[in-house]
């Protein structure tokens, strides 16, 4: 077989690895052996690609692959798990940046004019164009995503008035400026365009994300994940290779049915997301959150402990805060107990509980809860008047019954875990803030709510003590 059949053979089983990684990632149980398909996948996509397709240039090569692959493994290394969702859109954005710097090369390339002829010549620039286009939306719109991840930008969202005539007017001048450059570029020009089209798409991607408002910000995740994958497709056309073409095509499709599946579990229709600006008409609500809505009724260590011991249905509702205090492993020695005791305890899971999808789980998972007391939201919303215990831990948004009560606020219409119709709900907090969506959650004032304040690690600890 010469060396085109081995790189073919070589991709084929790659992409036949990606899929199996996809098919083992949609179930806890085949998760791990999911990852290793990938990892397996992507060993033999590099060596072929290293060895087999790249002629010369080594040097350049494998500096580059020396200091990104260090970058990389310092990054994974010392990342906490709560940073996680930030690492993840950082990294979107380096699939949109290199899909612009793929698009401006293959632009430069001097042998351009001379490959491609006539109509070929036109679909390639317009494979280069629609490349950087994504790419520029998916560098920009990740890097915002990052910044309100993070906490260094505000997650409320940015209104502009006639927000969506400028989104318009920047599309039709994407569309204008694709024209000018496919027919400048026959002629030998077309450089303008394409930089006008990169800035016009970076302030498309920087104003979509930051129309987005907090709460709406999983869908935004799993999108740039999809972009990400649209972006790496359309470089593997801009390059003709294959591989490239198929990995970008399956990671922009989960993407897209992962963001549908969070528009689903949130209760929003994609483009209206897409669109911004939801929660605008509860800025008003989120700024009043201050206002007094009564007295909260705290508990301690010793009196959970009871509670929880003389119980006989438990409900566990994990969210971001969990992730903040590293709190799964003594929820889980908790959990142990009660159930030792003859407690029937059950984790309630939110789709969109923590900051990224399935942060739940995978918290759940490294401290070896079984997954057949791990539950999601719609198998035990019914189940709450047959609760004796809800314990919520670091968990807000996704607790909030205003979600229900108040349409138009920034979480208006989003299905939440109904805890309230339980007997008693114990919140565990630190503070009297407000959660992703900044707004004030009635949940903890109402007469059968207790709030066990401090961080959930420390007074689990002590619950454990204590039971
Ligand atoms: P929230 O952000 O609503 O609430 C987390 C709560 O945890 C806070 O109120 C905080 O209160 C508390 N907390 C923080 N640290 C600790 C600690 N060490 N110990 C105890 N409590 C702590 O989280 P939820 O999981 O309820 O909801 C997720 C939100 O994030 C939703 O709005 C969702 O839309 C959004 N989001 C989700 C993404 C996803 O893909 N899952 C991605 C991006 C956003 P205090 O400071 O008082 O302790």
């Amino acid at each position: 077989m010469n060396i085109e059949g081995i790189i073919s053979v070589s991709y084929i089983i790659a992409t036949i690895l990606f899929i199996l990684a996809l098919g083992g990632l949609s179930n806890q149980e085949t998760a791990r052996r999911g990852n290793w398909y990938g990892i397996i996948g992507m060993a033999i996509a590099l060596v072929a690609t290293i060895l087999g397709v790249v002629t010369h240039n080594y040097v350049p090569l494998f500096v580059a692959l020396l200091i990104g692959g260090t970058i990389g493994l310092f990054a994974a290394r010392r990342v906490q798990m709560t940073q996680m969702p930030e690492l993840v859109a950082i990294l979107h954005s380096l699939v949109g940046l290199a899909a612009v710097a793929v698009g401006f090369a293959n632009f430069m390339d001097p042998d351009r004019l001379t490959h491609y002829l006539g109509v070929e010549l036109t679909i390639h620039d317009i494979e280069t164009y629609l490349g950087i286009l994504i790419g520029a939306v998916t560098f920009s719109g990740s890097v915002i995503a990052f910044g309100k991840l993070s906490g260094r930008m505000s997650g409320s969202p940015l209104t502009l008035p006639g927000r969506h005539f400028l989104n318009l007017a920047l599309l039709i001048a994407a569309i204008w400026f694709a024209y000018q450059f496919v027919v400048q570029s026959a002629a030998g020009g077309g450089m303008q365009p394409l930089i006008i089209m990169t800035v016009i798409a970076l302030v498309f991607g920087i104003h979509m994300v930051m129309a987005i408002g907090g709460a709406d910000m999983p869908v935004v995740v799993s999108m740039l994940n999809s972009y990400s994958g649209w972006a790496a497709s359309a470089t593997g056309f801009m390059l003709g290779n294959d591989l490239l073409i198929v990995t970008g095509a399956l990671v922009g499709s989960s993407g897209a049915i992962l963001s549908y599946i969070m528009c689903r579990a949130m209760n929003r229709k994609f483009l209206s997301v897409i669109a911004g600006g939801f929660g605008t008409g509860g800025g008003a609500a989120a700024a009043a959150s201050g206002e007094d809505q009564g007295e909260v009724q705290p508990i301690d260590a010793e009196e959970t402990a009871a509670l929880l011991g003389n119980a006989k249905e438990v409900m566990i509702i994990p969210g971001y805060g969990m992730a903040v205090a590293q709190a799964q492993h003594i929820v889980y020695e908790i959990t142990k107990t009660l159930r030792a005791k003859g407690v029937n305890v059950r984790f309630g899971i939110h789709p969109v509980a923590g900051r990224m999808p399935g942060h739940m789980n995978v918290l759940l998972a490294e401290a070896k809860v079984p997954y057949d007391i791990v539950f999601e939201m719609d198998e035990v919303n019914d189940d709450f008047p047959k609760v004796d215990v809800s314990v919520v831990i670091g968990a807000n948004d996704i607790v909030n019954p205003s979600a229900l009560t108040d349409p138009d606020g920034p979480i208006g219409g989003m299905p939440v875990l109904e805890c309230w119709k339980g007997e008693v709900s114990i919140v565990l907090k630190r503070s009297m803030a407000t959660g992703y969506a900044g707004v004030q959650n009635p949940l903890f004032f109402l007469d059968n709510t207790r709030m066990l304040f401090g961080d959930a690690g420390d007074t689990l600890d002590k619950v454990f003590k204590a039971l």
